[in-house]
């Protein structure tokens, strides 16, 4: 018996004037997922608890099975686990952004220039967080380089609940209000100045009239996160297909296999058909379980793309779900899957929302009838159907 999870992040939305009050799901063509809906069972889930922010990295760990009010510690441990550290229990994680701040003298009066530092390749960020690595790493402090301007320090035996500002909140804000009452976490950022401020890679950028990464900013911090063994726990070997670091993190702590798809970009231009492929061999080579993950609806969503959102829904049905489903009957493997979004992102609203999103699973040796007619957030809130508690919906899909 195979499993498969198609998870299209943000592919649930609202009804939408211009689709004369349709969502994407609705107008999409996606002929093999309205199968999944018509000839399976199909219900209502909460992936985001009450309390909590509707982050895919939240809604995506319930949808895995996990309980996020147990085991969620922060996005900064996941990233840290995603870019290769082996987080120790005492370890805090955090979040450390190369930014753009303006130039006056005391850091307290600078602005938020840029939270992304113009969006600096990874390979300068390499060089730079080196420096910054050399000049302030102690026995306690260690900073590694991750992904363009997203990067990480490592506090053994640091401290949380530190109050710390996300710098893309204060875009072009005064930087006064939201700087670290934690004197060492303070003191950090201080320096940084100094040491990236005349560095030849911001000279180079400054000239090319690029902004400079002239200061770090922490922020998310969180210990390892508490996530149990997927395998373990469920007694499937399981394989995680992701473009997304948060998405890999949760694989690697859940000890899953991560695999990595030539091309997979995290929008509306990835490798698609790659993924499926990639999903069958994962099968085909031992693992029962497999975990595919698309950013593109959501990135669609969060730009206010409808019709990006519509094309991706439409090439996660015609080159990942289809010929997924052919190839695992042509292996003549019994077979279950299950395509749901993480949470929605509606085009309206430019962001994520808690509401319960759909799902449908279909299984090869039980094929049914349902009143269901397509896969959609209407028709599918006419089941009765209902998982207040997301993290369940793992353990009912595997039986
Ligand atoms: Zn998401």
């Amino acid at each position: 018996m195979k499993y498969v999870v198609m998870l299209g992040d943000g592919m649930a939305d609202y009804p939408i004037k211009e689709l004369n009050d349709r969502t994407p799901l609705e107008v999409a063509k996606k002929d093999t997922i309205d199968f999944i809906a018509k000839n399976g069972v199909c219900g209502m889930v909460k992936t985001v608890p009450n309390g909590m922010k509707p982050g895919s990295d939240v809604a995506n760990l319930s949808a895995m099975g996990y309980n996020p009010v147990s085991c969620y510690t922060g996005r900064s441990p996941l990233e840290a686990v995603s870019i290769g550290i082996d987080m120790k229990d005492d370890d805090v994680a955090f979040r450390c952004n190369l930014v753009t701040l303006s130039d006056e003298e005391d850091i307290r009066d600078r602005t938020m220039v840029d939270y992304s530092a113009g969006e600096i390749s990874t390979e300068e960020a390499a060089e730079l967080i080196k420096a910054v690595n050399e000049a302030l790493s102690t026995d306690e402090l260690e900073f590694f380089s991750g992904i363009s301007y997203r990067h990480c320090l490592i506090w053994h035996g640091g401290k949380t609940d530190l109050n710390l500002t996300p710098p893309h909140d204060i875009s072009d804000r005064k930087v006064t209000n939201y700087l670290p009452e934690n004197k060492l976490i303070f003191s950090l950022m201080e320096k940084s100045r100094d040491i990236l401020k005349d560095h030849p890679i911001n000279k180079k950028r400054i000239e090319k009239g690029l902004n400079p990464a002239n200061s770090i900013w922490l922020w998310g911090e969180g210990t390892k996160p508490a996530i149990g063994n997927f395998e373990k726990m469920t007694g499937l070997k399981g394989a995680v297909i992701s473009a997304v670091d948060l998405i890999k993190g949760i694989g690697i702590c859940a000890g899953m296999e991560v695999i990595e798809v030539l091309g997979a970009t995290g929008n509306v231009d990835t490798n698609f058909k790659g993924k499926g492929e990639a999903a069958l061999s994962a099968l085909k080579n031992g693992n029962d379980f497999v975990y595919i993950h698309v950013e593109a609806p959501d990135e669609c969503g969060h730009r206010g793309e409808i019709e990006n959102k519509i094309k991706s829904i439409e090439l996660i049905d015609s080159e990942i779900v289809k010929p997924v489903m052919e190839g695992l009957k042509n292996m003549g493997e019994d077979f279950k899957i299950m395509v749901l979004p993480d949470h929605p992102t509606p085009i309206s609203l430019k962001t994520h929302v808690s509401d319960p999103i759909p799902f449908a699973i279909y299984d090869s040796r039980n094929n049914k009838s349902s009143d269901i007619k397509a896969y959609s957030e209407k028709e599918i809130s006419k089941s009765d159907l209902m998982f207040d508690e997301g993290y369940k919906l793992m353990s009912y899909f595997i039986g």
